[in-house]
């Protein structure tokens, strides 16, 4: 059920085509609630996605709509595949953009996360 004043979500985007294996993906972990695959046009040396399993647009979607269970074993995921990845130290950046202002492309929620260099400002200055 879509909440309200956000689009209803569509199956036919990139990231749900890769969940339901109609394209490929460079996979990096994948359980019940989260799979994680390499982001196809990275930013830093490490570049990493990660998306829960059901159907949600957005973190304001996610936020609202998923169960405490999908909410808590995505976010486990999240932090265990940064900490499995060798990332605690000297460390990371999460990154989840939500509508027009932020850029998001892809309308299924999901964190990039960023590593493997000096990560910069958190935003531009302009
Ligand atoms: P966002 O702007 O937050 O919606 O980010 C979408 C991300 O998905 C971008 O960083 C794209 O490079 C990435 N992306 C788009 N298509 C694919 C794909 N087929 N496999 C992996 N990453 C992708």
């Amino acid at each position: 059920m879509p909440i309200s004043g956000l689009p209803p979500y569509d199956d036919t985007n990139i990231f749900a085509r890769i969940l339901r294996g109609e394209i490929p993906c460079k996979k990096v972990y994948e359980d019940d609630w989260a799979l994680a695959f390499n982001d196809i046009n990275p930013q830093a040396p490490t570049h990493v996605l990660v998306i829960p399993k059901g159907k949600y647009c957005s973190f304001a979607d996610f936020s609202a709509a998923a169960s405490e269970a999908e909410i808590a074993g995505f976010m486990r995921a999240v932090g265990k595949i940064a900490k499995d990845l060798g990332h605690e130290a000297p460390g990371y950046r999460l990154l989840a953009n939500m509508g027009a202002d932020s850029g998001q492309e892809v309308p299924h929620f999901h964190v990039h996360l960023f590593a493997g260099r000096p990560l910069g400002r958190m935003l531009p200055s302009s």
